[in-house]
């Protein structure tokens, strides 16, 4: 009840599409009664959680803040939600994010941007990041205790950066895509927005594991976490890697002296810490962009106006019919994405972009690989500065330059591996600053521990 009303009272940052009250509270009062028999499922048992508006709920409205999912009610769930009812978890609600999750912002949906909760003012704020703006906020207020987004190149650690809570990108497979609705389904992974490292391993052991329905998903069975108490945490003799190429143009001095600092302190306190050098790192945004266009045109196809989705008041002609329903039911964003990704599959284009973004994407992967024979981690920044101005950011200029915001983040999702970012401390301005850690595949026991580690001595 008590994250119910925090939800409702700050209604204002708009963090929730629908905050599902009724299947809440019978969730609750189910979980309530196990706890009262002592037949409590697990550790997350009536604990509260809001879920990204892009993952499928069944007989709840799923609208990937879209005109085109407006309306449309799933009629299964997917299999991260399925996982965590079966755990006892409580839906307080489905969140905001960008249109289809095609963003850094929050700022695209039709149900209008989500707000900051840092620095917030009634005329003034600061941008929750994106695309899973909503849930980074529902964890960030309190509202809920844990929040799933996704992430396709940044959007669960973007948002979790600028609200100043942590925000895990599992390793490629780790987690059912199934029922998520895909952006690029060779980068989208379920992501985790927590308040603390604990939370969310908590989290992941609930919703890792090979999925029959998702052939994406590893065979490998998962073996649960479980990360050693505080005071037996130690990073001596942890080889780290500063990735050089990732000191970018654009990289606020603020953030950069907080990458230092940290790398300075672990250093100290016993990790090996050394600059290594990831060289095709500069591509990553251009080829993620090709990808990301190519595969977006191929996925949106499926929404035609005819077998679910906005269908358009329009019968004289059946591609007419096809037309108008997708120009009504995607914004300019998507529409774009869908037109340019068309182009570079083009016959006459697809060898010079697609299969030559395909083979960039592998450098950079390779960058990784050779990564793990100098070091077992990465630390970086997660976003270049701390959470712009929603009046900034919205300008013309700085929207194009926007795909900017992921220089850090999109890396770990070409080449698959595990990522999290965590609240390092606040700014001048008092905004969070967070830093990035990645490893190689699968390494999510390391990752988070480091992470723990780092949230206990910051
Ligand atoms: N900002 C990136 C994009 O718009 C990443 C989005 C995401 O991770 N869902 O494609």
């Amino acid at each position: 009840n008590s994250c119910l009303t925090q939800a409702k009272d700050t209604n204002h940052l708009n963090a929730y599409i629908t905050l599902t009250e009724d299947e809440g509270n019978k969730q609750a009062k189910q979980s309530l009664e196990r706890y009262q028999k002592k037949e409590a499922t697990s550790k997350l048992d009536g604990i509260p959680i809001a879920i990204k508006d892009n993952f499928c709920t069944a007989n709840i409205k799923t609208t990937c803040a879209s005109k085109m999912l407006e309306n449309f009610v799933p009629t299964y769930n997917a299999t991260v939600y399925e996982k965590l009812l079966n755990a006892g978890a409580v839906l307080v609600g489905k969140t905001n994010l960008d249109q289809f999750a095609m963003g850094s912002g929050t700022i695209d949906s039709i149900y209008d941007s989500t707000k900051n909760a840092w620095g917030y003012t009634e005329d003034d704020y600061y941008i929750a990041g994106g695309s899973s703006g909503g849930s980074a906020v529902a964890v960030a207020t309190g509202s809920c205790f844990a929040a799933l987004g996704s992430d396709t190149g940044g959007s669960t650690r973007n948002p979790a950066s600028y609200c100043g809570v942590v925000g895990l990108k599992p390793t490629y497979g780790l987690v059912s895509r199934l029922g998520l609705i895909p952006l690029v389904n060779s980068m989208d992974v379920p992501g985790i927005l927590t308040r603390t490292v604990d939370d969310c391993v908590l989290i992941l052991n609930t919703i890792a594991g090979h999925d029959p329905k998702d052939s994406t998903t590893l065979t490998k069975p998962y073996k649960e976490i479980l990360l050693p108490s505080s005071g037996k945490l130690s990073v001596k003799g942890l080889k780290i890697g500063i990735p050089k190429e990732y000191h970018c143009k654009n990289l606020d001095k603020e953030v950069l002296d907080t990458w230092n600092d940290v790398a300075k302190l672990l250093d100290e306190n016993g990790a090996v810490v050394k600059e290594i050098s990831m060289v095709n790192t500069e591509h990553s945004i251009v080829c993620y962009s090709i990808l990301n266009q190519c595969e977006v045109a191929s996925n949106m196809a499926r929404y035609d106006g005819i077998e679910f989705g906005l269908r358009a008041d329009e019968n004289s002609s059946t591609e007419k019919l096809y037309a108008t329903s997708r120009s009504h039911g995607f914004n300019e964003v998507v529409r774009n994405r869908i037109l340019t990704g068309n182009y570079f599959l083009l016959t006459k284009n697809y060898e010079k972009y697609f299969n030559q973004a395909l083979k960039v994407r592998r450098l950079i992967s390779n960058d990784f690989y050779k990564a793990w024979e100098d070091v077992q981690v990465l630390l970086t920044p997660t976003t270049l500065s701390t959470a712009p101005k929603y009046k900034d950011f919205v300008k013309k200029t700085n929207r194009d330059q926007c795909a900017m915001q992921d220089f850090c983040t999109q890396p770990a999702n070409m080449a698959g591996v595990p990522a999290i970012s965590i609240p390092i401390k606040l700014s001048k301005k008092g905004l969070p600053i967070s830093l990035q850690i990645m490893g190689r595949n699968l390494s999510e026991p390391m990752i988070l521990a480091l992470a723990k580690y780092i949230e206990n001595i910051v």
